[in-house]
């Protein structure tokens, strides 16, 4: 049962693949599967599971119910079909680029690892298996090696008597950098802190 289902999908695919840039039918796309009433189903795997931009009239207008069009083969990544690019540049600006668990910046040597450049991606802060959502508010800038789950036990933070003593001993001029930082982080509580009333 499953292994059919894999075969109409893997049908549904090449059939896809080799009409780009060509509306087609439900009916062809019933007869591409290979005469399964699972179609619309194995369909909607594609574009919901594989990320193939799978267009219909909902997509499109020119598009009538029952048509389909596949304009690029190549699939969205995972991250790109619930987050859009918008929301990914506001959430890394919002972090300044910076990974929310260790502080590695975005293209500079990972401090746990140097010969690896930091790659930061978005993380949920309440997972999505718990309800949390796609929206600006549950992402936060996490690096790969965080997400991969190595820099927890590697990399303790550090404490927060230490930290205040590393940044009353720094430059003023670095001290202006840690508050702006802060301040690109905490925007909402900068505000509130600065203006109290409000
Ligand atoms: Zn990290």
């Amino acid at each position: 049962m499953a292994k059919g289902g894999t075969g109409a999908r893997a049908k549904l695919r090449a059939h896809f693949l080799a009409n780009i840039g060509r509306v087609m039918t439900s009916e062809e796309l019933y007869e591409a599967s290979g005469g399964t009433s699972e179609w619309g189903r194995r369909v909607r795997e594609l574009r919901n599971e594989e990320g193939y931009q799978i267009l219909t009239h909902n997509d499109r207008s020119e598009l009538k119910p029952g048509e389909y069009l596949l304009e690029t083969p190549k699939p969205q990544p995972a991250f790109a079909r619930a987050i859009s690019k918008e929301t990914r540049a506001y959430v890394l600006d919002r972090n300044g680029f910076t990974c929310q668990m260790c502080g590695a910046v975005a293209g500079e040597p990972h401090p746990y690892d140097p010969t690896r450049k930091t790659r930061l991606h978005l993380g949920h802060i309440i997972d999505k298996s718990l309800g949390g959502t796609d929206d600006a508010a549950n992402l936060r800038a996490i690096c790969s090696v965080c997400n991969e789950g190595a820099s927890n036990a590697t990399l303790t933070r550090p404490d927060l008597q230490k930290l205040l003593i590393q940044v009353r001993r720094a430059t003023s001029q670095d001290q202006l950098e840690v508050l702006k930082w802060l301040i690109k982080k905490f925007p909402k509580q900068a505000t509130e802190y600065v203006n109290p009333q409000i």
